[in-house]
């Protein structure tokens, strides 16, 4: 098996290197929808120990309820001081349902490439700002954000630039939606301190239910 084979040489190269500078490495739990080959997978790498596990092949066009049904039934199986990455995840509804399973890591081209193609993530919900109502809207893309791209650019120009393909444009773009991820990220952490984090959870779920247009 891969994972065996991988675990070895790393565990070998590892040993060279002084403790504090070593790499760690996650196991890839593969199966699809299936809960059946999932658990398979996954007892199999169990059993290499790895120091994480990530659950991976979604974000292939499967439903959440389908991805969410493998990520509940993965959690009961992984130990849980494990860290687990979920990959290929990065809409906030998704990221924020993952952290309610215990999911730890994330990574994602959902915020880059949506933002590329003019779909962007704010505070009240995803909006299309390709959509010919913003042509000369004048307003902050998101009131509530503090980031450069908020603060000093307005919807209208954020549209130009995008619909004339203009590099700057998918870079302000970019650049908000990843901003906006991680101050998501870091609300979620305060929730969860707070003991809020489920009413939080549904208030984002709502709001990101039907794209804004
Ligand atoms: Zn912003």
């Amino acid at each position: 098996m891969w994972a065996k084979r991988c675990k070895a040489y790393h565990d070998k190269a590892q040993e060279k290197i002084p403790k504090e500078k070593r790499q760690i490495l996650f196991g890839i739990n593969q199966g699809g929808i299936y809960e059946d080959l999932r658990e398979k997978s996954i007892n199999e790498l169990l059993k290499l120990n790895f120091e994480g596990y990530s659950i991976g092949g979604f974000g292939m066009g499967e439903t959440i309820e389908e991805e969410f049904k493998i990520v509940k039934a993965m959690r009961k199986i992984i130990p849980e001081e494990k860290p687990i990455y979920l990959m290929g995840i990065g809409t906030p509804t998704e990221i924020l349902k993952g952290i309610a399973e215990g999911i730890d890591i994330f990574d994602s081209r959902i915020p880059t490439q949506s933002a590329r193609r003019g779909t962007l993530f704010t505070s009240k919900g995803k909006i299309k700002i390709l959509n010919e109502k913003y042509k000369f809207d004048e307003s902050s893309l998101d009131e509530n954000c503090k980031c450069f791209v908020c603060k000093n650019y307005s919807k209208a120009f954020l549209r130009y630039q995008l619909m004339n393909d203009e590099p700057i444009g998918k870079r302000l773009a970019m650049y908000h939606n990843i901003y906006f991820l991680t101050k998501l990220i870091e609300e979620a952490k305060k929730k969860i301190k707070e003991g809020t984090f489920d009413e939080f959870l549904k208030k984002v779920e709502k709001e990101y239910a039907e794209p804004k247009i």
